[in-house]
């Protein structure tokens, strides 16, 4: 790296929001993929005039930035592919403006999921975006990844809830994408076009969100079937309810064999081929007659166990469980190729039987859960990282997997985003006409390609 240009950022920014040594760099050339690239130098903003001035002393000196919140992705979107400049939003966490009136609260990107979802819950009102890293991600990297979590399904996910971003172009313009008026229809939806886009198209230095009330209560059911025809049937009855649930996660009968001999639990049994986390929520009347229909339905598809948690200490056992997936999974293997694929919801058996059949087509663990309700399976290839030739199976079982994917109408990534992990998979989906599209879309607001290059194409 130019010493000149860490100098020109120590001038800019103050030696303490500068990080220039190895050993401090180290701490930001890695994500949740086991995939590290070295930063040149990391630098803390704390406002968008400086991070415009950043942008603009890049373009000077030609040099890439990626933007990074915790750095907790699945898809290598903060990772300096080509070293260059880390923008750190660490230190732009303040919750910024509560307008209580229109039920909105605008924040700086770098405040965690949590923060906020906790300090709007103290004033009585909920932010619903719940991705399983929620205790440390960031808001930028949850509007940059749009992430989701299990009560997607009833709530939707981090889109919905969006409303203005003020974002640092590639040219180091700052522009405002949206308002805070409910019906917007002036101009291109720039809003919807930033959240999901990997910290490709800008650096977001004020997020908007909605928020909602507070719920009332929850009721959780866990409920399992012996067989998985039965157990799609009877997710898919409850799908097609007026009142749907606000949660339906599953376990497959890897995950379940897999938490089972990791979880242990005497309140709940793991058991079966196909497994259901139900949620019913709202007032504490509703849930009970959601808990009553919901149980109701489930049963006429002869479940082989039915639990309803009512009481805290025992939903707190369901989500541990639920929770508990992801670490047990280490016993199969020491590299985890990690998909987020999402399919139709018809199309799930189909999906699930095909990922049984890849295998033992390739004689590998492949452990499959997730968000049922929203088609969104977290398929987990299982492999030794000291074995080349099953970590050349696993690639080519992701490419085969991903290529039903599309042919069953789906998407390459529900949650985690295209980022490095995906790149070369696009082209399974979209033809050259759409890649040109979707770069020239690239070349309106980073002209230079010094935002986050490298990703996603
Ligand atoms: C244990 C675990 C569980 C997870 N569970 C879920 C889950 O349930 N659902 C889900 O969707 N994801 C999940 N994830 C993935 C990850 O947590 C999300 O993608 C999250 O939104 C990333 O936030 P971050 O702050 O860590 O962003 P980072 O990883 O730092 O960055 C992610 C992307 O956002 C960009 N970015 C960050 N800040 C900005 C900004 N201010 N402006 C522009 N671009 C920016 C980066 O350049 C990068 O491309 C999980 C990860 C882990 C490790």
């Amino acid at each position: 790296m130019n010493r000149k240009l860490i100098k020109e950022f120590e001038k800019m920014l103050g030696k303490n929001r500068v990080l220039s040594e190895t050993e401090e760099l180290l701490c930001y050339s890695y994500d949740a993929t086991s995939k590290e690239f070295m930063p040149d130098v990391v630098v803390f903003p704390l406002n968008s005039n400086e991070i415009s001035d950043i942008v603009k002393l890049c373009l000077q000196y030609d040099t890439p930035i990626v933007g990074r919140g915790s750095g907790s992705g699945f898809s290598g979107g903060s990772l300096p592919l080509k070293g260059g400049v880390v923008v750190s939003f660490t230190k732009m966490n303040r919750i910024l403006e509560l307008d209580e009136e229109n039920m909105f609260v605008t924040v700086e990107p770098g405040v965690i999921n949590e923060d906020l979802k906790s300090y709007l819950a103290d004033k009585g009102y909920f932010y619903p975006p719940d991705p399983a890293s929620y205790e440390f991600s960031t808001i930028g990297g949850n509007v940059a990844e749009c992430s989701g979590g299990p009560r997607a399904l009833k709530y939707g996910v981090t889109k919905d809830y969006v409303v203005d971003i003020e974002i640092v172009t590639g040219e180091g313009e700052i522009i405002n994408s949206g308002s805070k008026a409910i019906k917007d229809v002036s101009g291109y939806n720039i809003t919807q076009l930033m959240v999901g886009s990997e910290g490709t198209l800008g650096l977001f230095s004020k997020i908007t969100l909605r928020f909602l009330l507070k719920i009332g209560s929850n009721s959780l059911i866990l409920v399992s079937f012996d067989d998985m025809d039965k157990g799609v049937k009877a997710a898919i009855a409850l799908l097609k309810l007026r009142n749907r649930p606000s949660m339906l996660e599953f376990m497959d009968k890897f995950s379940i064999e897999s938490v089972k001999n990791y979880f242990k639990s005497d309140i709940i049994k793991i058991d079966g081929t196909l497994l259901f986390v139900v949620e019913a929520d709202g007032s504490k009347s509703d849930v009970e007659k959601s808990v009553a229909e919901y149980s109701r339905v489930l049963k006429e598809f002869s479940p082989i166990s039915l639990f309803i948690a009512n009481d805290e200490g025992e939903k707190r056992v369901i989500m541990e469980a639920r929770k508990a997936i992801s670490p047990s999974l280490r016993r199969y293997g020491s590299l985890k190729i990690n998909n987020d694929i999402a399919v139709p919801i018809g199309k799930i058996k189909n999906m699930l039987f095909y990922l049984e059949g890849i295998a033992k087509k390739y004689d590998i663990p492949i452990i499959n859960f997730g968000h049922f309700g929203d088609g969104n399976i977290h398929v987990n290839i299982m492999l030794d990282k000291e074995n080349d030739d099953m970590i050349k199976k696993g690639e080519e079982a992701k490419r085969d997997i991903l290529k039903k994917v599309v042919e069953l109408g789906g998407s390459l990534s529900g949650e985690h985003g295209i980022g490095l992990e995906k790149k070369e998979f696009m082209k399974l989906k979209y033809n050259n006409y759409h890649m040109d599209i979707l770069k020239n879309i690239k070349k309106v607001f980073d002209p230079q390609n010094i935002i986050n290059p490298g990703k996603i194409f």
